[in-house]
C-alpha cells in the first residue's frame, strides 16, 4: 500500500500478542496497516510486537466491560480513526460436554462475557469510526467451527461462538453498506491455546482432507482477504481443512 503513514488505514485486533491474533497483526501491518496490538497480560509480548509492527500495544481485560469499551476509546485516541477490528480474543478451557456440572454458570458468565459481549461492545464503541472509514469499516469476527458443528472444547464454548457467528450475520444487514461484518470459523489451529489438545490434533492428521491443523498464518491469510474485499459481507467462512466434509 503506498500512501503517507497518517493515511494508513488502522486494524485493532484483539488478542494480538499470540496464536492466531498475531499472524494477523502482522499480515495487516504487512497489507500496510498501522495496527493497534492488545492483549489482557502479556505486557511485554504486546510492546515488542507492537514496536516491530511499528503500530501501538494496549492492554484491556475484555472480561471487564469497561475495559472493553476503553480499548475502542483508547484506539480511538492514538489515531483518530479506526477501520478494521478484528475480534479475536477468545477463551476455550476444555470441559467434556457429557459434565453438566463442571459448566457451571460463572463458567458460562466469564465465556458469554470475552468471546461474545465483548466484540459486541467493541463494535458499538468503534462504529462511528467505522462508519466514517474512507474504503468502508470492517469487522473480522474469529469464531470456530464449534459454533457451526456440534463440537468444540466445552459447550459455553460452542455456544458463544454459535451466537457470534449469529451476530455477524444480524450486524453485516444492519450495518451495510457503510460497514462489512464477516466471521472466519477455524477448525483446530496450532497455537499455545491448543498444544496439547493431542486428540484434536490426530483428529486432524487423520480425518481433515487437508491432513494437518491450520497455521496461524493460514488464518490471517484469510483475514487479510476479507478486509480486502470491498463486496463480501454476513459471511461465516469455515477454515478447518475440510473436515466439516466428513
Ligand atoms: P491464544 O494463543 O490463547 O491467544 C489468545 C489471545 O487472547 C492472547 O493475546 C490473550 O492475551 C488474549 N486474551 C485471552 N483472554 C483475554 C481477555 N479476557 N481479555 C483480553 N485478551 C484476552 O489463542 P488462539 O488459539 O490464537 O485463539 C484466538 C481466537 O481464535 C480465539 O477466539 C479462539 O476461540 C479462536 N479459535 C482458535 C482455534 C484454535 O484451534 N487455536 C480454533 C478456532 C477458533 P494474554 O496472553 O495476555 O492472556
Amino acid at each position: 500500500m503506498d500512501m503517507d503513514r497518517a493515511e494508513r488505514p488502522v486494524a485493532l485486533v484483539t488478542g494480538s500478542t499470540s496464536g492466531i491474533g498475531e499472524a494477523v497483526a502482522r499480515r495487516l501491518a504487512a497489507d500496510g496497516m498501522r495496527v493497534v496490538v492488545h492483549s489482557r497480560r502479556s505486557t511485554r509480548a504486546g510492546e515488542v510486537l507492537a514496536a516491530e509492527l511499528g503500530g501501538t500495544y494496549l492492554r484491556a481485560d475484555l472480561a471487564v466491560e469497561d475495559e472493553a469499551r476503553g480499548l475502542a476509546e483508547a484506539a480511538l485516541d492514538r489515531y483518530g480513526r479506526l477501520d478494521v477490528l478484528v475480534n479475536n480474543a477468545g477463551i476455550s478451557r476444555p470441559i467434556p460436554h457429557h459434565d453438566l456440572a463442571a459448566a457451571a454458570p460463572a463458567e458460562w458468565r466469564e465465556v458469554l462475557e470475552v468471546n461474545l459481549i465483548a466484540p459486541w461492545v467493541l463494535c458499538t464503541a468503534a462504529l462511528p469510526a467505522l462508519r466514517e472509514a474512507p474504503g468502508g469499516g470492517s469487522v473480522v469476527n474469529i469464531t470456530s467451527h464449534a459454533g457451526v458443528r456440534p463440537k468444540g472444547s466445552s459447550v459455553p464454548y460452542a455456544a458463544s461462538k454459535a451466537a457470534l457467528n449469529h451476530v455477524t450475520r444480524l450486524l453485516a444487514a444492519a450495518l451495510a453498506p457503510g460497514v462489512r461484518v464477516n466471521a472466519l470459523a477455524p477448525g483446530l489451529v496450532d497455537t499455545p491455546m491448543t498444544e496439547d489438545w493431542t486428540d484434536a490434533q490426530r483428529l486432524w492428521r487423520e480425518r481433515a482432507p487437508m491432513r494437518r491443523p491450520a497455521r496461524p498464518a493460514d488464518v490471517a491469510d484469510l483475514v487479510g482477504s476479507v478486509v480486502a474485499h470491498g463486496y463480501l459481507t454476513g459471511e461465516v467462512i469455515m477454515l478447518d481443512g475440510g473436515l466439516n466434509l466428513t
